[in-house]
């Protein structure tokens, strides 16, 4: 190697442009094949870098918003699910209600494919340039309880407060503990017109007030969180449930085994309808 090729590279490595000097001799080379002008060569080169920074962002944002699976929009199967808008889903994955600061909320029956269409979207949102964090409700809870008890809750909001799209999931599968709305309420009113929530949830909203024990709180959420908001009710059985009768593996349903550990489904109707019950 030159003395030119090792102060080149050691001036790309200063300067951060690892994919360029990773490829160095393989670019210069495709580059002269082109025959590409200095202008358009620095271009492709600048290219390749953006191309390779970008890589490593998204693939270290996928890490770091813990999602619990990975799902995408392009493997839901809308067929299947005739009661969710195909086109709002590709709205949100668009990603503007996280510009706009809004609040989504993904309520249906279990095994219908809520946290499924949250991580796609996250996943979305993460390739759009924005940070993502997926937290289950009970964890969220007991993580600020705990902060709580230890006088650093203030912290913790902040935590939870930072990423550009907050996705609670499982709102509603177990009650919460006794201050858990307010925990709840502070965070929601930290993130309020700042940053997006989108929450999933089996629970009608008119159900938060029991899901959370204590309705007033309830009340004041969900105000804040449908002021702004995007509501996806997903009627139906569980996929997973569907397939397998599909394969024969089950019977068809009696409309109690459809119904399991839920709600009844007319009470996911209408989003905006059922908070006034709350009050
Ligand atoms: P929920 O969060 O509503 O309980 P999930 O999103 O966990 O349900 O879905 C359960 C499983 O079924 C997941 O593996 C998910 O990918 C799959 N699934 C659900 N609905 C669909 C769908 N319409 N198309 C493809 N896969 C689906
Ligand atoms: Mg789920």
């Amino acid at each position: 190697m030159t003395p030119e090729h090792d102060s080149l590279i050691q001036m790309l490595t200063r300067l951060k442009l690892t994919a360029i000097r990773d490829q160095l001799d393989n670019l210069i080379d495709e580059a002269g094949r082109q025959e590409l002008s200095i202008r358009e060569a620095l271009a492709f080169l600048c290219e390749r870098e953006i191309a390779r920074k970008d890589q490593r962002r998204i693939e270290m944002s996928f890490g770091l918003a813990r999602f619990p699976f990975v799902r995408d929009i392009n493997d839901f199967d809308f067929e299947a699910q005739p009661s969710v808008d195909k086109a709002q889903i590709r709205e949100l994955a668009t990603g503007r209600f996280i510009a706009n600061g809004q609040a989504v909320l993904l309520l249906g029956p279990p095994g219908v494919g809520k946290s499924h269409l949250a991580v796609g979207i996250g996943r979305q949102a993460i390739i759009a340039g924005y940070t993502v964090l997926f937290v289950p409700a009970m964890m969220l809870v007991a993580q600020l309880a705990k902060s709580h008890g230890e006088g650093r809750l203030d912290e913790k909001l902040s935590h939870f407060s930072k990423p550009k799209l907050l996705i609670i999931d499982e709102l509603g599968y177990l009650p919460f503990e006794p201050d858990a709305a307010h925990l709840l309420f502070q965070l929601v009113s930290r993130r309020y017109e700042r940053g997006a929530i989108m929450i999933t949830s089996n629970r009608a909203v008119g159900d938060w007030g029991t899901v959370l024990g204590d309705p007033v709180v309830a009340t004041a959420i969900l105000d804040r969180l449908l002021h702004h908001s995007h509501v996806v009710t997903i009627r139906g059985e569980s996929y997973r449930l569907r397939e397998k009768r599909r394969s024969g593996l089950l019977k068809t349903p009696t409309p109690q085994t459809v119904q399991t550990s839920t709600t009844e489904g007319s009470v996911f109707n209408d989003a905006k309808g059922s908070v006034l019950s709350v009050a």
